[in-house]
C-alpha cells in the first residue's frame, strides 16, 4: 500500500490465555485506501468486518492488535481513535511511520493500548515489557 502512497492495515489475531495473549497469525482484511481533506486513512467495509468476525468465531481466535501505516510520523489520529477495528480492552494499536520505509525500531513506531478511558500511548519500556517476540 505504501508504494502507492496509501495507508495499509494488518491485524494480529490469536488467543488470550490467563494474562497472556499469543499472536497466531496476521490477517490483512480487504481494505480501501482513503484520501480526504483530513488526510489518509483506510476503510474496511461492514461486510468484511462481518466475515472477519465469523471467521474469528469459527477459528476461536480474537483480534489482539491492529497495525497500520502512516505516510508521516507515527501517532494515533482522531480517526484512529474513533474508528478502530480492535475494540477489546487491553488490545494494541501499532502505527508504523512513513509507510514502513524506515529502519525497524520501536522508537519510531507508536504503540497504544486500549483502556477503559480510551487509547493510551505506551512508553518503550512498557512495550518492551509487554511484547515478547518468540
Ligand atoms: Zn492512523
Amino acid at each position: 500500500m505504501g508504494i502507492h502512497g496509501c495507508e495499509g492495515l494488518v491485524l494480529w489475531v490469536g488467543v488470550a490465555v490467563d494474562n497472556e495473549a499469543q499472536v497466531h497469525q496476521t490477517f490483512i482484511p480487504k481494505q480501501m485506501p482513503v484520501r480526504s481533506r483530513d488526510g489518509l486513512s483506510v476503510h474496511v467495509d461492514g461486510e468484511t468486518l462481518y466475515d472477519l468476525n465469523v471467521w474469528l468465531y469459527e477459528k476461536r481466535l480474537r483480534l489482539l492488535a491492529q497495525v497500520h501505516s502512516h505516510g508521516e510520523h507515527a501517532y494515533h489520529s482522531e480517526t484512529d481513535n474513533r474508528h478502530s477495528i480492535v475494540t477489546t480492552l487491553g488490545a494494541l494499536s501499532i502505527v508504523v511511520p512513513y509507510f514502513g520505509n524506515v529502519p525497524c525500531s520501536l522508537e519510531s513506531f507508536a504503540f497504544l493500548r486500549l483502556s477503559a478511558k480510551g487509547w493510551v500511548e505506551l512508553s518503550i519500556d512498557e512495550i518492551q515489557g509487554l511484547i515478547d517476540v518468540g
